[in-house]
This record gives structure tokens, sequence and C-alpha cells, in this order.
């Protein structure tokens, strides 16, 4: 049991996470609706301003990437989650609080099952020049491209070859982030209303604002650990390589949507 408050609606909120089976994998319920599960699928992704929103039989889930990352980078396919309001908490802006509670809780390993390979190249297009594909590839690997011209972050890469060790160390610690000046424009909008300096890197015009970085490259390695998470949207492993350039959680729905096609989700 886990509880929080969400980024966007500021409401806490509590989460209860058991064990699933695979052939139910990744889902959602609201708590009462025990009937009603919501599935970890591209195909019930809305897109979402600044978040990934899960919606099926009018029951919703709100913000669950840095979850789905969390469970997916430790390689946790199959869970059942409860949760008493319909947006996951944002707890320190990372997944590392999830990753540590699955280790706490204990892991358990199911028989191997060979995964889906990539066989075609896929690429999709979003607004100002991003991009999100996915190419063919032996391992499991996940590359990002930040850019911000305007600002004094400029680039940053980082390109990750999955193992569920690596994600623990090196993914998930990394802090969601924002800039300042977007920040009030956000909460105009009813956005990021349980946002604060304890959950999100803040980025002011000449440096960071409230915190010393985790990783000098903290942003970027946050933008892994969200690619990450929105693969699970695919509703399975896979072997490939995924690259964002630019590109967001929208974006990264509509690749996990072209990915289920290729690989045939059932
Ligand atoms: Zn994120």
């Amino acid at each position: 049991m886990l509880s929080g408050i969400g980024i966007h609606s500021g409401v806490e909120i509590q989460i209860k996470i058991s064990p699933g089976t695979p052939e139910t994998g990744i889902r959602f319920f609201r708590q009462g609706y025990a009937n009603t599960p919501i599935p970890c699928d591209a195909r019930y992704a809305l897109s979402a301003a600044r978040a990934t929103l899960l919606e099926k039989d009018g029951q919703r889930i709100r913000t669950p990437e840095h979850l789905l990352s969390a469970l997916y980078g430790l390689g946790i396919t199959c869970a059942d989650i409860t949760m008493s309001d319909e947006e996951v908490p944002i707890l320190d802006g990372s997944a590392k609080t999830f990753t540590d509670a699955f280790i706490d809780a204990g892991i358990e390993a199911l028989p191997c099952v060979a995964i889906p390979a990539i066989r075609i190249p896929i690429s999709v297009q979003g607004p100002h020049g991003s991009t999100a594909s996915v190419f063919p590839d032996t391992l499991r690997r996940f590359t990002y491209l930040l850019h911000f011209p305007n600002s004094f972050v400029g680039y940053q890469y980082y390109s990750f070859v999955w193992t569920p060790e690596g994600y623990i160390t090196d993914i998930a610690p990394a802090r969601t982030f924002g800039f300042r000046h977007e920040v009030e424009a956000l909460k105009a909008q009813g956005l990021a209303l349980g946002g604060s300096l304890d959950n999100a890197v803040v980025i002011g015009e000449d440096g960071y604002i409230n915190t010393t970085l985790r990783f000098p490259d903290e942003l970027v390695r946050h933008k892994v650990l969200d690619l990450i998470g929105d693969m699970a949207l695919v509703g399975t492993p896979f072997t490939g390589h995924v690259v964002g350039v630019a590109s967001g959680h929208a974006l990264h729905a509509h690749l996990a949507q072209e990915i289920q096609k290729q690989i045939v989700i059932q």
C-alpha cells in the first residue's frame, strides 16, 4: 500500500498493488469497481495534457506512467493495482519509491517465455519536430534526445540497455521536471496542482532552482524512465530499440499502438 498526492489533481490517493496473472497482465481498478478493470493497453490510452490517461467503461486512470515504468523497469509484467482515486501519486517525482516497495515486497519469477521482437522499423511524428521510433535490435534498448534550445539545459542524450539492476540504479531515481515559467500556466489550466519543489526539478533562467541533481543528466534519464513506462502500454515486453526525440507521452502512446499492430497483441 502506498499513498501520496496526484501531481495534477493535488488529491490524496491510496494505491494497493497485488500479484496478477500472466493472462491478465497489468490492470488498474478503481476501489469499489472490481468488475471493471482498466488494462495497461495503448488501445485505452487517450491523449492528455502532460500525462497519460487510460479510460475504459467510464473508469479512468491518470498519470500511470512512473508506476508503469517501475513495473516494467523491474521486469514485472503482471499486477493488479487498486486505486482510491483516479490519479497515481507523484511521490518524489521519480520511480524510486515504487521500485523500493516492489523490492521490499518481493518479486516472484514467472516461467520464461519468448518475447516478441520488432522486425520492421516504425516511426511516428509529433509537433515541433518530435519523433518516436522503434528499430530492430537484439536487446531491449531505450534512447532519448532532449533539446531545449532556449534554455541553459540545451541538449541531453541518454541510451539505456535494459536490465533490472541498471534500471534501479541509473533510471528509477531520476525525477520529473518543469520550467518555472510553465508552472503558473499549468496551474491556470488546472494541472500541476500537486506540483511542488518536493516532487519535481524546477528549471529556472540560469540554473535549477530548488535542488541538487541526482545525476548531471537527470532530465534526460527521466525521459528514458517515461519512455519505458509508456512502452508498457504495448502490453508485453519486446526486443527492439526505442528512440524518443523531444517526444512526450501522447506520441509514445501512438508508437505503442503501432507496435501492437506489428507484434499482434491478442
Ligand atoms: Zn515523467
